[in-house]
């Protein structure tokens, strides 16, 4: 029996193509989200699904938890959830700048700290936290979003030299633009606009969340003593 993975966000985008990639492989899981009927309609064979909002510490311990005694300690926890409301810091509503932190920033917080030391006394395990290219170079209109991601980048280098002693893998993720539900909650339609405007102008319309999440898939079958540290994976005609 293949070991327990854990993946935030699974009711779309990155998080549903992962678990439709780890199924295919027969990994037991456990597919967190808030929209858990969109996890159930997948109908993934040894899959747990539980409606939980990663920034409820508590709900998120006891789903993981419960995952456990069916399958078996956590062996990879894929920390997607992630939501992004773009805007100018001149007129952003700031409740839109907290929703981003708390589920982006305590999120990921949130995870770790749940399976990390089990994975500690194993000598063994994976973190994967999706951070995005925001979390590594800037954008216009993304400031608190790629506070938000700049945050999960360092927070992950930090976690990822706690961990190195006791051989468990800290990786982070930072996709480029990739078509999903995520742009469609930013509340400002002018951004929304200029944002396909230019991924269409250029052509970065072409990689797909399946494309990531082969990716990410790919870096957790690696040996355990092989780290990713860090993937910067986008569309090739991406011109920023
Ligand atoms: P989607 O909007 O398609 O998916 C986001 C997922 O996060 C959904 O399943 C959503 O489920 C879940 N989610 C949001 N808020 C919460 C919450 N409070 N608790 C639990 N789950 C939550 O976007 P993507 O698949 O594109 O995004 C996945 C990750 O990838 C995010 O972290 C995003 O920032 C990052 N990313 C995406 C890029 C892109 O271009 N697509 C580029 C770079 C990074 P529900 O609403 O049901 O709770």
């Amino acid at each position: 029996m293949k070991k327990l993975v854990v993946i935030t966000g699974a009711s779309s985008g990155f998080g549903m193509a992962l678990a439709q990639a780890f199924a295919k492989d027969g990994y037991p899981m456990l597919l967190l989200a808030r929209r858990v009927e969109k996890m159930d309609a997948l109908n993934l064979p040894n899959t747990l699904c539980r409606k939980v909002d990663v920034t409820d510490n508590e709900a998120f311990t006891a789903a993981v938890r419960e995952a456990e005694t069916l399958y078996g300690k956590t062996d990879l926890l894929i920390n997607n959830a992630g939501i992004m409301l773009l805007g100018s810091i001149e007129s952003q509503d700031p409740t839109e700048w907290k929703n981003m932190l708390d589920v982006n920033v305590m999120g990921v917080l949130n995870g770790m700290q749940i399976v990390i030391n089990d994975m500690k006394a194993r000598q063994s395990g994976t973190i994967i936290n999706i951070s995005s290219i925001a979390g590594v170079q800037p954008f216009a209109a993304h400031a608190a979003y790629c506070a938000s991601k700049y945050g999960v980048t360092g927070l992950t280098a930090v976690v990822r030299g706690e961990m190195a002693a006791h051989n468990v893998r800290v990786l982070s993720v930072c996709p480029g633009a990739v078509t999903t539900e995520l742009l469609g909650h930013t509340t400002d339609q002018t951004i929304i606009d200029g944002y396909n405007e230019w991924k269409e102008s250029v052509g970065a319309t072409n990689i797909t969340a399946d494309d990531v999440a082969t990716t990410i898939k790919f870096s957790y079958e690696l040996p355990q003593a092989v780290s990713l540290r860090e993937i910067i994976i986008t569309d090739t005609m991406q011109d920023a």
